[in-house]
């Protein structure tokens, strides 16, 4: 079997190779990835380091193109692309394909993006002197992803990275490297230069430690779990390096005595438990009023019986499996420790046997749950959602609002004073109304607050604000 190797200043290096299993069908090996070592990491950065200061004065045409023509083979691509999506990850083959529709989309906006750059003239307040305001790349920029989203989260982080003049040594997590491999080697065609993007495929205890350690990453944008998040973190406050962090939530959906059911259910439907709700902007807390409660239940019940658990390139598979066996243990583990908590088992729960080997789970909703329990408060990052039931809208603000996290908040309702009042008041970076808590568009902020993220947010042109270092700078006429 080939083995996909790293990109190191613009060689493709490494013999040392690790298995990429399908959670469909774990008999199938997706492919051989390069388990790069934290010696190829350094490399990496050093190539990085060398190629920045011609590619930061870059002409802003040569960025275009290349972004460009990189958006364009992955929407002409999309279809084989998705496909390898789904055998890596294991969310659906339509899901997965829309995924890479929404990479080819971020590197067309960037696209734009890189000839829309700009300054700010400004008068002094002093005679005869002129202020601009411009925004300069960081240099080398470390991008470290994870597993959920294997090729949108890369080009979320990638994309603006170059746009913006900086270079990049990017780790995607070790569970799905084939998406990673295919963007980087897509851009590596476009002709990019030397060391621009440097690809290493590897351990998060080598590969990323080894970025977390070096003095020449000037920035660390990471998506993953909030364990590792504190470490980018302690790591970058050591080196006086910018970080962004995306750390994931436990996203509450309120779902109120006025709500339209059917809108409520859908979206609670997609927002738990598509993708296998392992979305960071999943909603795994349910927040139901009195009046709607036992008629939101049996409906959103009726609909999980209609959704088709089995492998995600079977059409007609509403949901994939678990990605891998770690994360199918932590959702066993919760359902257990929901049961002891005295929550109450009302759909799901059991494994499931199919076609072919894979970490299948049945969606599992929880009712009489309280916002106190751990599957209340603890992200699951699987098909596992709780139902707590509250009498008011008041009481549902609060209890919505009562949690670590801060990444996306929903409500459904037809009430537009409840609506107004939630949007103004939810503590979280995206507000959703009558729309599931996952889903968002490629060109405008994605981010939270609180326990969730860290840093300026991502995507559309706020993400010139991570990327970019603001320069002041004063002449005498
Ligand atoms: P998850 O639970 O989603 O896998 P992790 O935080 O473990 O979340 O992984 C997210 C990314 O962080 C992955 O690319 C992983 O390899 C990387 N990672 C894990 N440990 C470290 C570390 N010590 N330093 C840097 N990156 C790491």
């Amino acid at each position: 079997m080939t083995i996909y190797q790293n990109l190191i200043a613009g060689e493709w290096i490494g013999s040392d190779a690790t298995k990429n299993i399908n959670p469909s069908d774990t008999n199938e090996v997706v492919g051989l990835y390069a388990d790069g070592s934290a010696e190829d990491t350094k490399n990496a950065i050093a190539a990085a380091k060398s190629a920045f200061p011609a590619w930061s004065r870059s002409g802003i045409w040569e960025r275009h193109v290349i972004l460009k023509k990189a958006g364009d083979e992955i929407m002409a691509r999309k279809d084989e692309l998705g496909a390898l999506l789904a055998r890596e990850e294991g969310k659906t083959l339509p899901e997965a394909i829309g995924e890479t529709i929404r990479a080819s989309q971020i590197f067309e906006f960037f696209a734009g993006e890189a000839l829309r750059l700009a300054g700010e003239t400004i008068p002094s307040v002093r005679p005869n002197i002129g202020v601009e305001i411009t925004r300069d790349p960081l240099g080398v920029i470390g991008i470290i992803t994870p597993w959920n989203f294997p090729i949108a989260i890369p080009a979320w982080k990638i994309a603006p990275a170059l746009c913006y003049g900086n270079t990049i040594v990017f780790k995607p997590a070790e569970l799905v490297p084939a998406c990673s491999w295919a963007i980087v080697d897509i851009l590596h065609r476009a002709g990019l230069p030397k060391g621009v993007l440097n690809l290493v495929m590897g351990k998060g205890s080598v590969v990323g430690q080894a970025m977390l350690d070096s003095p020449d990453v000037a920035g660390i944008t990471f998506t993953g779990s909030t364990g590792t998040g504190k470490r980018v973190a302690a790591a970058s406050l050591e080196h006086n390096r910018k970080f962004q962090l995306e750390m994931g939530g436990k996203n509450p959906m309120v779902v109120l005595d006025d709500a339209d059911l059917n809108v409520a259910v859908e979206a609670a439907a997609n927002s738990g438990f598509f993708s296998t709700g392992q979305r960071c902007t999943a909603s795994s807390r349910l927040i139901v009023t009195e009046g709607i409660h036992d008629k939101f239940v049996a409906a959103l019940t009726a609909k999980l019986e209609t959704l088709v658990v089995d492998n995600a390139m079977k059409s007609g598979t509403h949901i994939g499996p678990v990605v891998d066996e770690k994360q199918l243990k932590t959702d066993t583990d919760y359902i257990e420790i929901g049961k002891k908590e005295g929550a109450k088992l009302a759909f799901g729960g059991e494994l499931l046997k199919r076609d072919t080997p894979g970490f299948y789970l049945q969606p599992t909703l929880f009712t009489e749950a309280t916002n106190q329990m751990r599957i209340s408060r603890e992200e699951i990052f699987g098909p596992v959602v709780s139902v707590i039931r509250v009498k008011d809208y008041e009481e549902a603000l609060a209890t919505a609002n009562d949690t670590p996290f801060g990444l996306s908040s929903g409500i459904a309702t037809t009430s537009l004073k409840h609506a107004t009042h939630f949007k103004r008041n939810a503590e979280a970076g995206m507000v959703m109304v009558n729309l599931p808590t996952a889903g968002v568009d490629f060109h405008v902020p994605f981010g939270g607050r609180k326990g969730s993220s860290y840093g300026p947010r991502e995507q559309g042109k706020y993400a010139a604000e991570f990327y970019t270092s603001v320069k002041t700078s004063y002449t005498l006429a």
